[in-house]
């Protein structure tokens, strides 16, 4: 059974992996108590070392985990500092993979492509129900049978994703009150009707 990128607390570093010299998550992740945008380097980064107030770094850093460090599905090309990516599980059903916006195409191709589609598909194996890709606030919902931009989300929003038949998928971002965002929390399936 696969291990999943949760957070540091409860899923064990894969044998091997250290964060050494990479400090790509200081980017690429929007830290709240910070006031840090995604894609802004940390003010408290020393590149290519660490964080200079470790003992007292946000807890959002303190319990923070990447996929790479905790979850083998994810290959040695992940490795953040190489890929300039960064694996994030949320929700513990949700994949999004954080871009650097320096290289915001660099998930297109091979290695990382086919593994995003092989995520996408296979959620009973990785247990994941939904795959995103991050440049920012742009997110891209990689679907089994086709990906779609979502355009720049929202922080309140809420992405939605499933079949509609035919094989087909589709993903949308609706608001945080929409009436049948209730139904999903409690096992229904959201009724996908026209795009927003
Ligand atoms: S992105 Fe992952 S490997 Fe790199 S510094 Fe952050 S936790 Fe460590
Ligand atoms: S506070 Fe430290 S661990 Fe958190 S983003 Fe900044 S440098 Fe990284």
């Amino acid at each position: 059974m696969s291990t999943r990128p949760d957070n540091a607390e409860t899923a064990p570093i894969v044998a091997g992996r250290a964060c050494g010299s990479c400090t790509l998550c200081c980017k690429v992740m929007e830290i709240g108590e910070l006031g840090k945008a995604a894609g802004q380097w940390c003010p408290h980064v020393l590149t290519g070392k660490g964080c200079s107030i470790y003992a007292g770094r946000p807890n959002s850093c303190s319990a923070f985990g990447c996929g790479w460090l905790h979850w083998k599905e994810a290959g040695d090309h992940w490795l953040p500092a190489k890929a300039k990516m960064v694996i994030v599980a949320q929700d513990r059903t949700r994949l999004v993979v954080h871009v650097d916006r320096a290289t915001p195409n660099v998930w297109k191709a091979a290695p990382f492509y086919p593994d995003l589609k092989r995520w996408a598909r296979n959620p009973a194996r990785y247990g994941f129900r939904q795959v995103l890709v991050a440049v920012g606030r742009r997110m891209t919902a990689i679907l089994p049978d086709s990906d779609m931009d979502l355009g720049e989300v929202p922080h309140d929003a809420v992405i939605i994703s499933g079949p509609v038949g035919g094989g087909r998928h589709t993903a949308l971002v609706v608001g945080p009150d929409d009436p049948q965002l209730e139904k999903v929390r409690v096992g229904g399936s959201y009724t996908f009707t026209e795009r927003r």
